[in-house]
């Protein structure tokens, strides 16, 4: 299991623990985890805290210059919302946990050129 996966899905769990959603997402600069958070719609009541905007407003105001070199790993495909955020800032790799059990705006990145890796798709195509 990748490092940041796994510190994705260590969110998510986080999240199960505290009764809400178990998503989560890290944001990766350099080598370096600068964000990491988990959805907390029932937690904290919110509708737009899901794991990929947690994990982005944790890692704090970055210059585009961060931004256009990092990977924004997520255990789950991300919803429109987050989709727009990733392409907001111009995150420009996303690695993806599983997109079975819910298929987001996965297409909008390659129109974008992109890159987004789905571990599941990669694990049914082998
Ligand atoms: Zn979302």
């Amino acid at each position: 299991m990748d490092e940041f996966m796994q510190a994705a899905i260590d969110e998510a769990r986080h999240g199960l623990e505290e009764g809400g959603v178990p998503i989560g997402s890290v944001l990766v600069y350099q080598g370096r985890i600068i964000g990491r958070g988990h959805n907390q719609r029932h937690q904290r009541d919110s509708v737009v805290l899901h794991a990929e905007m947690d994990a982005l407003e944790n890692a704090g105001r970055q210059p585009a210059s961060v931004y256009k070199e990092c990977v924004l790993y997520t255990t789950l495909s991300p919803c429109p919302m987050c989709s727009g955020a990733i392409l907001l800032y111009g995150i420009p790799h996303l690695v993806i946990g599983e997109n079975r059990s819910f298929m987001g705006a996965e297409t909008t990145f390659a129109r974008v050129g992109s890159s987004s890796k789905s571990l599941t798709a990669t694990n049914a195509a082998n």
